[in-house]
């Protein structure tokens, strides 16, 4: 099958076949049929939403020889077939782009007196009129102005802001709509049915998306898809024409995300690496992906996505804010696409900013009944190898709730990192150790020496965090505390933390898995022997 022919084939001949644009098409329709004509009319619109269709057809209504001047011209008279196959000698198309210069309109406008040869008006068909320089725009108001009763100027454009405002003035205004994706897909299964095609209906559903309201590339493309694809249109088919990333990779991302499975995704990022695929489209997608799950999250309407299932499942694990960091952290790593050595070490830069963002649940905080008090070095430790592998299935919350580990006191170094206060406020919430709990009141101890950073204004301030922070009123006591000794604080164990990562961090290095695989990924991209550590990657 030839190219563009379909596009060609399926133009609309009439007002009825233009497809989504109907206040305009009616507003047209009432002016024709009641004889109120223009001189001069604007098309506005994105590319391929029917500018020039719309002008044709037009053309034809006050042109028709048969029909005579109305909304409904015949389509078989010589006027209307001269117009259809861009015969009619008294349409001029012109492309302004190509012709800027005051001379071209000059002489485009030369012989705009005489009277037409063929038809009923001379129809001047200018499309882009917002390339047109200065001296053209004045060329043409001068007619615009005073046009002859034969002549019809009909301008189009995707940029009306560049059109000055002398001109603008002069004409009909019509501008037409982006085409939405259902009704592109609609028109696209008539139109393969018509000609006989098989296709899924999957693929339909990415071209009308890719098409981005086009109605005309959404037919180009549909004619790249079935000549590559032996007439009939596949999903597969158009992934590999179009470099699309087949859905269930962009779900099987999402869903290593949300069950943070670090090490499985950053193994399945080098398959698809080995399978060609745009990294950059492919964090499109996955931010595309969290903009809907944020629109969900809203409007609690799943708007018929493809990626319904990840969009289920990134809003059963973040809220509304979460979800706006995932989108941050995956606009800003697009930004930073371009500087990285290559897409795919960007990508994974950006996959592992995203699961580096655990979100802590609220709720599942106990904020109230007994607490087992354990300040001890060992149980804080086991604390925050805890912390770290909180998984947020329902098995393992419930593990940790057992556990007893989801406390204020056992997160109080997470909370206090994501509370909003300033310095002094943070030395305080630093220096003072958890005691004890009672309903919402909670009671911290402090050193005698560093009673001086407990103000009342400081104390006022981290209870009012907090409270916002947990969502509840909460209230704060903190006492000197009786032995010095017992008590540690968030500055001390930050201090000891640190010390304990030191000595752990060889040992790490050498034995977590996840390290070791970024490690060795890392090298693969940049070492020429990258073959042999990927094959003992894959044997993992
Ligand atoms: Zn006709």
């Amino acid at each position: 099958m030839e190219n563009t022919v379909l596009a060609t084939k399926w133009r609309p001949k009439l007002f009825s076949d233009l497809i989504g644009q109907d206040p305009v098409v009616t507003a047209l329709v009432n002016s024709l049929d009641n004889k109120r004509l223009h001189h001069s009319y604007l098309f506005t619109g994105t590319r391929g939403v029917g500018k020039t269709t719309l002008a044709r057809i037009l053309s034809k209504c006050l042109n028709c020889e048969t029909n005579g001047i109305g909304s409904n011209p015949c389509g078989i008279c010589s006027g209307c077939k001269a117009i259809d196959s861009g015969q009619f000698v008294d349409l001029y198309e012109v492309d302004a782009a190509s012709r800027t210069k005051v001379e071209d309109t000059r002489e485009l406008l030369e012989n705009v007196q005489y009277m037409p040869t063929q038809g009923r008006y001379k129809i001047y068909l200018i499309d882009e009129v917002h390339m047109l320089s200065t001296h053209s725009f004045n060329a043409l108001l001068k007619t615009l102005e005073e046009p002859p009763e034969h002549v019809k100027f009909i301008l189009a454009t995707t940029d009306p802001q560049k059109i000055p405002s002398t001109i603008l003035s002069r004409c009909l205004h019509f501008s037409l709509n982006r085409i939405s994706s259902e009704i592109i897909k609609s028109h696209l299964e008539k139109v393969l049915e018509n000609e006989k095609i098989n296709f899924e209906e999957n693929a339909i559903k990415n071209i009308s998306k890719l098409a981005d309201g086009s109605i005309r590339d959404a037919l180009s493309i549909t004619e790249q898809c079935i000549s590559h694809g032996d007439n009939k249109i596949t999903y597969d088919n158009i992934c590999k024409i179009l470099c699309l990333i087949p859905l269930e990779n962009i779900n099987k991302v999402i869903n290593y995300i949300v069950k943070e499975q670090a090490e499985e995704l950053i193994i399945f990022i080098d398959t698809m690496y080995y399978q060609s695929v745009d990294f950059k489209y492919l964090l499109q997608e996955i931010i595309s992906v969290f903009h809907q799950t944020a629109i969900f999250k809203v409007t609690k309407k799943s708007n018929d996505s493809l990626y319904e299932n990840s969009i289920r499942k990134l809003s059963d694990k973040y809220n509304e804010e979460e979800v706006q960091i995932l989108y941050q952290i995956g606009v800003s790593s697009l930004k930073d696409l371009e500087f990285a050595p290559d897409f795919k070490s960007g990508f994974e830069m950006a996959i592992i900013r995203m699961l580096m963002f655990t979100p802590l649940d609220l709720e599942k905080l106990q904020l109230s009944g007994s607490i087992d008090k354990k300040p001890s070095n060992k149980s804080y430790k086991e604390n925050i190898i805890k912390k770290e592998s909180v998984s947020y299935n329902a098995d393992s919350v419930k593990k940790n709730l057992n556990n007893d580990t989801l406390t204020i006191e056992k997160n109080w170094a997470v909370i206090v990192k994501r509370l909003e206060i300033d310095s002094m406020t943070k030395n305080l919430a630093n220096n003072i150790s958890f005691d004890s709990q009672n309903n919402d009141s909670l009671s911290f101890l402090i050193k005698k020496d560093l009673m001086r950073v407990v103000t009342d204004r400081s104390r006022v301030k981290l209870q009012e965090a907090l409270s916002s922070f947990l969502k509840k009123k909460i209230s704060i006591n903190i006492s000197e505390s009786d032995s010095d000794s017992k008590l540690q604080t968030l500055h001390e164990k930050n201090e000891e933390q640190n010390n304990i990562k030191l000595s752990e961090a060889n040992n790490k290095m050498e034995n977590d898995n996840f390290v070791k695989t970024i490690k060795e990924k890392f090298n693969a991209t940049s070492i020429d022997n990258s073959t042999t550590i990927n094959e003992s990657i894959k044997g993992d």
